[in-house]
């Protein structure tokens, strides 16, 4: 049994907060986690949980407890939209585990947190209030974790920018997978895949949740800012006419959804940690990104494995400003990639053309071995340097 180290209190029980609250006390940290909500509902679509996430949640138990919920997909499609041509397959399942050594795994949001919330409930060294928000004193506890969100009021508190709406929204919904439109499923030689269908300005990406019982779509178009929510009932008719020309596999899908909703995307400009009166903020509060590079549940994770490590170095102020500086271009080489991922997934004319050579030219090693700084990548190792 580690000692008690003493106590941190953490806004906010989303993904960022119940991975802290888990890393910390699995060292010695007690733990105190406010969330605003009343209850912890089902809100929200799927995630793409990656081998460098993954790693993380088996060590602390969590892959466990997700196991029934989330699905390995055996390959990522990039297809294209108007022909429903498949561009690339890259395999994953099992050539995804023996290169980076953990899964590739989809699931609901609400079952990674349903999974991150019951390890931290059979956890006496975390306490979690919900219906609370934090006070700005900082009372007896050692430090308080900002992990409130995209909206976050600790980053506001701490005088750092607001993210700004990006300009994007994300639409989505879910189909059950005996209910798919025939397009769609003849489309695609393996079912159980993510498929990212390519477009100008606009794609459409699909992927198992519920253990594979139901898909999940998100349609990712342009859009107004509806203001700071998850979920808005959206005009099907609005979501047709970006997809006009396209292939009936996706306009299937959006006929045969029984409804649509969206939320918008927002982006920070820069990524912020360390906060004033021992303040740290961590995933979205600190570097809220838009889902270009499906990173964002897994960059939560692993600034809390990184904090964790952190707390346990012999000079903590100094470990606290490598801390910043690691996971500062950490999140800024995963920008990057979402940047350039967003280029080529909505890239038209001779852009377009140009994207399906290379996809044709080279193979799906290079495309596996391209992939190796974001998906071997150890947060805690960066820690130790
Ligand atoms: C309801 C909801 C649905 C989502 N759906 C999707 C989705 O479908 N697909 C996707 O890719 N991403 C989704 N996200 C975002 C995704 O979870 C995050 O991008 C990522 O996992 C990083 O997690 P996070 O913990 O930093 O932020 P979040 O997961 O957003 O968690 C922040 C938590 O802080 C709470 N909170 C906010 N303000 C306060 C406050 N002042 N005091 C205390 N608590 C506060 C929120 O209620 C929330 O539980 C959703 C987030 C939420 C909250």
């Amino acid at each position: 049994m580690n000692e008690n180290k003493g106590s941190i209190a953490i806004a906010g029980a989303g993904i960022a907060g119940l991975s802290a609250a888990l890393e910390l006390a699995a060292r010695g940290w007690t733990v105190r986690i406010s969330e605003k909500a009343q209850a912890l509902s089902e809100v929200g679509a799927g995630l793409q949980l990656a081998p460098n996430a993954m790693r993380h949640l088996e060590r602390l138990g969590v892959a466990a407890r997700l196991a029934a919920q989330a699905v390995a997909p055996q390959v990522l499609y990039l297809m294209d939209g108007r022909s429903a041509r498949p561009l690339m397959a890259m395999p994953l399942g099992a050539k995804a585990l023996e290169r980076w050594r953990h899964p590739y795994l989809v699931c609901h949001r609400a079952d990674l947190q349903a999974a991150l919330l019951s390890a931290c409930r059979n956890n006496p060294a975390i306490d979690i209030r919900l219906g609370e928000t934090l006070s700005s004193s900082p009372g007896d506890t050692a430090f308080r974790l900002g992990c409130d969100g995209v909206w976050s009021a600790e980053r506001d508190r701490a005088g750092f920018d607001k993210a700004r709406f990006s300009g994007h929204v994300a639409w989505r919904t879910t189909l059950a997978a005996d209910a798919l439109p025939a397009s769609f499923t003849n489309a695609l030689p393996e079912a159980r895949s993510v498929s990212a269908w390519l477009g100008p300005d606009v794609h459409f990406i699909a992927y198992p949740v519920k253990g594979g019982d139901y898909l999940n779509f998100v349609a990712i178009t342009k859009g107004g800012n509806p203001g700071e929510v998850w979920s808005k009932s959206g005009d099907r008719a609005r979501l047709q006419s970006a997809y006009r020309g396209w292939s009936p596999a996706v306009r299937d899908v959006i006929a045969a959804a029984p409804d649509w909703t969206f939320w918008p995307l927002f982006e920070m400009t820069e990524a912020h940690f360390l906060a004033p009166d021992q303040t740290i903020l961590l995933g979205d509060a600190s570097h809220a990104v838009t889902p270009f590079a499906a990173q964002g549940a897994a960059m939560a994770i692993e600034d809390a494995a990184a904090l964790a490590e952190t707390l346990d170095m012999p000079d903590r102020t100094a470990a606290l400003a490598r801390f910043e500086t690691v996971r500062k271009a950490r999140i800024a080489a995963v920008a990057k990639r979402g940047k350039l991922n967003r280029f080529a997934y909505h890239a038209t004319g001779p852009f377009a053309l140009g994207r399906n050579m290379l996809f044709a030219l080279r193979g799906a090693d290079s495309f596996l071995k391209d992939l190796d700084w974001l998906y071997a990548y150890d947060a805690v190792a960066a820690m130790r340097g």
